[in-house]
């Protein structure tokens, strides 16, 4: 896998409110959710406690490239850049 900044470490997968297949990581400590939506897109939710944030991808044909550009998009947030 190619490396992103940070460190994620996958603290579950599960399937999400609207049925939609969801993977809860821990980036940098901080909480990153991953949603996989049926028709591609994916949406990532990232969580510190005091500031959150959330961002949708629509390059997610694999799930695979979708986690990538979501742990590419919090690796920016932790990066302090572009908030
Ligand atoms: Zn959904």
């Amino acid at each position: 896998m190619p490396r992103a900044a940070g460190r994620a470490e996958l603290v579950e997968s599960r399937i999400g409110e609207c049925g939609c297949p969801e993977e809860h990581y821990l980036f940098d400590g901080i909480d990153l959710i991953i949603h996989f939506e049926p028709n591609g897109d994916v949406d990532a939710f990232w969580d510190t406690g005091d500031d959150c944030a959330d961002w949708t991808t629509h390059e997610g044909q694999s799930r695979f490239n979708g986690r990538l550009a979501a742990f590419a998009w919090a690796a920016s947030l932790t990066g302090g850049a572009e908030r």
